[in-house]
């Protein structure tokens, strides 16, 4: 980052892995360096390391040791869960249901798989991105193999129902998949009481390293690897991250001892937030009404382009992101507002401020009155010139 005057609001996107994880990191790959699967001495050493993280990082997601397998992030754990169930599921069960605004790792996969003569059905969200129950119950029947539901959007923070979900799944025979990324060091975990049968994590979301992630996969499921090999009890093969996994032990160690008082201090700080950035004319909360993540903000200031107000926003020493894409042929809509009904332009103009358990009361309020000195002449100006219809 260029300066230490940077206010970071980008969270969702990665965090600055804590010092105790870089901490464990530096000593793995100083001391316990050697390869977990030798059977010398050194070998032996990295072993336990790995068991120890292990231990930690089950203890913190809510399941058993021998539920969790190390994959190399959130996006190869989504394939993993997604692929094995699949494949896992007899041939009369040829259908997938997905929410309409899973990670896009997700929503390519699934592309990929309708090209292999795979059903996705998409569950739709509702103006707020709540996902729609009664859509879920009317697609779900005996031949889907697999339901994927993410825990929390990504973009606009909103909370999944991931209980009722998984409940319907296992009443139909299906398998219950959750991207639970983005939940991690921001609302409580657990695998074991969640009724899903995989759920994908990622260390980089919750002050580890990135590369390094997980999929927990439930006791009795036989899962076909996505990696052949021997390693993770034949579940994914590749030597072990060890560093990386050091890594998002001590994360997991930090996220549980800090979490209850980081989700209030990123909870009051959002809501100072939302508070002052609602009050500006032309500005809309996207999910506002829905049960959100306590620190994400997604939000259009009129219908600015996202490109525009985060470089405003980022000249004044703020950076955040969109959830539209910038591609050769322009910006792409976010495909999680036009599911929750957004106009293209609209789906244009979402900006994601999301908070972290660094964030200050100071770097808040320097964000308000940069958008308040910077955004709301613009939409003025934008204002009086409403977009041209191409009539002159
Ligand atoms: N799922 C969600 C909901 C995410 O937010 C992300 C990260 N942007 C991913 C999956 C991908 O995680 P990773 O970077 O570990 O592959």
């Amino acid at each position: 980052m260029s300066s230490t005057a940077t206010v970071y609001l980008d969270h969702n996107a990665t965090t600055r892995p804590v010092p105790e994880a870089v901490a464990a990191m530096v000593q793995a790959l100083q001391q316990d360096w050697a390869n977990p699967s030798s059977t010398h001495g050194p070998g032996q050493d990295a072993r336990r390391l790995l068991a120890h993280a292990r231990g930690r990082v089950a203890a913190f997601l809510g399941c058993s040791v021998a539920e969790l397998v190390f994959t190399s992030g959130a996006t190869e754990a989504n394939h993993m869960a997604v692929l094995g169930a699949v494949k896992a599921s007899g041939r009369d069960r040829d259908r997938v249901l997905m929410s309409a605004v899973e990670h896009p790792g997700l929503q390519a996969l699934a592309q990929r798989l309708q090209g292999e003569g795979v059903k996705v059905d998409l569950i739709p969200v509702d103006a707020q991105g709540r996902l729609s129950l009664a859509a879920a119950r009317s697609l779900i029947a005996d031949n889907v193999a697999l339901v994927s539901v993410m825990g929390a959007n990504n973009e606009t923070g909103v909370l999944m129902p991931v209980a009722e979900v998984a409940a319907l799944a296992r009443a139909a025979g299906a398998r219950m998949h959750v991207d639970a990324t983005q939940l991690a060091g921001k609302a409580a975990l657990g695998f074991a009481a969640s009724g899903a049968d995989l759920m994908s994590f990622s260390a980089h979301k919750l002050g580890g390293p990135k590369g390094v992630g997980a999929l927990v996969v439930r006791k009795g499921l036989a899962l076909p690897p996505l990696l052949s090999g021997r390693q993770e009890r034949v579940r994914r093969g590749g030597t072990e991250n060890v560093p990386g996994i050091a890594g998002f032990a001590a994360a997991c160690d930090r996220a549980a001892a800090t979490l209850p008082a980081d989700i209030e201090h990123m909870g009051a700080l959002r809501r100072r937030l939302e508070d002052a950035l609602s009050a500006l004319p032309g500005v809309h909360v996207y999910g506002r009404e829905a049960e959100r993540l306590c620190n994400t903000l997604c939000l259009r200031f009129g219908s600015l382009d996202a490109e525009q107000v985060l470089m405003k926003l980022q000249r004044a020493g703020i950076v955040a992101s969109s959830g539209a894409a910038c591609s050769a042929g322009g910006t792409q809509p976010s495909h999680v507002l036009l599911a929750m009904g957004e106009s293209e332009l609209n789906a244009k103009a979402g900006v994601r401020l999301s908070l972290g358990p660094e964030t200050t009361a100071a770097e808040i309020d320097a964000t308000i009155a940069a958008a308040t000195e910077h955004l709301l002449p613009l939409l003025a100006q934008a204002e009086a010139q409403p977009v041209s219809l191409g009539v002159s």
